[in-house]
């Protein structure tokens, strides 16, 4: 069934790794404050249950689950709620957040917590307390991780698929995760086998991370079935259905998910966050984010608590150098530039890439000249020179009948693109634009 194959297009933009690929992680100090947006999940964003003034110990729930797919919002340090109100979102609007003024001179240890034992518990018991401990997808895509565990009764899971690909440049969260606590990440493995009721995992890895790969082989488990694939490097291999065929050879057809072909997928930041919540019952309150780029006087990979201000981050990591000139949240192929410093970094922030001038010269747009470089390039077989074309003239609705809902923005047309159209950012307008026409209609 595991064939080692590869998925078809895609392309090999400069990886970019080497700042911080070999840096261990290290844990930032707590800064003296914290923004926690309440939106910081696919789904519904979570039910504020503090008020201005309150104190909250680290680990003390500030927000509600509201729904199946939501997950809580937790203080990821102690000390007193001092504002409740609209703070820069990492997506570049404003949210309403939880603006909490650390206490200086902490311990900042959390209260005494009951660490639930996997082994007893139900599958729905261990759902109801992947959800509570707030976890989510946290290679970018903030997918409650909790609804991942629970497929529909009539859909047969096989296999986990665990995504260690980290194929964007210059992020190596989930390489050093790997690399330096592969125990955790294969004890999560273990307790979302459990929960699925699946008996075998994958772990596919690019093999620009040998020491990784290396790491994760030496602990694997000899009583369950869990091997780790080395993969080709390309990019967009982390996307889950470009993962899925490139360690199965399945496609999952258009409009359908993973499970649909037998597999979920779940990247390994995530599983030793659920490993987390079993180990010592904390919830997530901290992440692992690469701060990078030349455009950082010390590239870093750092455990950053929730909620930490990008200029605190950065500040950190020495600053900015002087031909700093863009800050993205995320990689350069699908990252999101940052025009606030003070957006904090949240549960989805896989790193931040502090490009230079050089970096960043301004590209001129030119017309297509129709070369089809694009349509080679795209991993999901779109024609995005059609789309280009139907972006530039608003015609949106037939953006959808050209399958715009499968594009994932994954800005491999737009890398490839002679004529440096922005491809991929006029199909994320044509999504906003869509789904702005469809409320409107409703
Ligand atoms: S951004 Fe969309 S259209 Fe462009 S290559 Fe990626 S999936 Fe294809
Ligand atoms: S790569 Fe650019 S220039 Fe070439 S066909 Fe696509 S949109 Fe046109």
């Amino acid at each position: 069934m595991f064939g080692g194959l590869s998925f078809r297009h895609g392309v090999h933009p400069p990886e970019s790794k080497d700042l911080t690929a070999h840096v261990p992680i290290r844990r930032m100090p707590f800064p003296a404050e914290i923004i926690l947006p309440l939106r910081q999940h696919a789904g519904k964003p979570a039910r504020l249950m503090v008020a201005k003034g309150d104190h909250v110990e680290r680990g003390d729930k500030v927000a509600a689950a509201d729904g199946f797919v939501s997950v809580p919002i937790h203080a990821s340090g102690a000390g007193t709620v001092v504002d409740i109100g609209l703070y820069p979102h990492p997506d570049g609007t404003m949210a309403e957040a939880v603006r909490i003024k650390l206490d200086r001179f902490s311990a900042q240890l959390p209260r005494p917590r009951i660490v639930p034992q996997w082994k007893g518990l139900t599958p729905a018991q261990v759902v109801a307390a992947v959800q509570e401990g707030g976890v989510v997808g946290l290679g970018g895509a903030a997918f409650p991780a909790h609804v991942k565990l629970s497929p529909p009764k009539d859909i047969n899971i096989e296999f986990l698929l665990v995504n260690g690909a980290e194929c964007e440049p210059y992020l190596t969260t989930d390489h050093r995760t790997m690399a330096e606590y592969p125990e955790r990440v294969l004890f999560g493995v273990r307790i979302m086998m459990h929960a699925l009721g699946v008996e075998k995992a994958v772990i596919g890895v690019e093999r620009n991370k040998p020491d990784a790969i290396a790491a994760l082989e030496k602990v694997l488990p000899t009583d369950i079935d869990v091997t780790v694939q080395p993969l080709t490097v390309k990019y967009p291999q982390g996307a889950e259905k470009m993962l899925i065929k490139a360690v199965t050879g399945r496609e999952v057809p258009s409009g359908k998910l993973p499970m649909h072909v037998g597999s979920i997928v779940q990247n390994v930041g995530s599983l030793a966050a659920i490993a987390e919540i079993f180990e010592t019952g904390l919830p997530l309150i901290e992440r692992v984010v690469t701060i990078t780029g030349r455009g950082v006087k010390k590239p870093s990979n750092l455990i950053v608590p929730v909620g930490t201000r990008l200029r605190d981050a950065l500040a950190f990591c020495g600053g900015l150098t002087e031909d700093a000139t863009e800050i993205l949240f995320g990689g350069p192929m699908m990252g999101m530039p940052q025009p606030d410093l003070d957006a904090p970094l949240i549960k989805g922030t896989t790193g931040v890439v502090v490009l230079t001038r050089e970096d960043s010269k301004p590209r001129h747009s030119y017309p297509c000249i129709q070369c089809g470089h694009c349509l080679d390039a795209c991993p999901v077989f779109l024609n995005p020179q059609l789309l280009g074309q139907l972006a530039q003239a608003g015609r949106y609705e037939e953006m959808e009948t050209a399958h715009l809902a499968d594009c994932m923005i994954c800005g491999s047309c737009s890398y490839v693109c002679p004529s440096n159209i922005p491809l991929s950012q006029m199909f994320a307008l044509g999504k906003v634009a869509l789904r702005k026409q469809k409320a409107k209609v409703a």
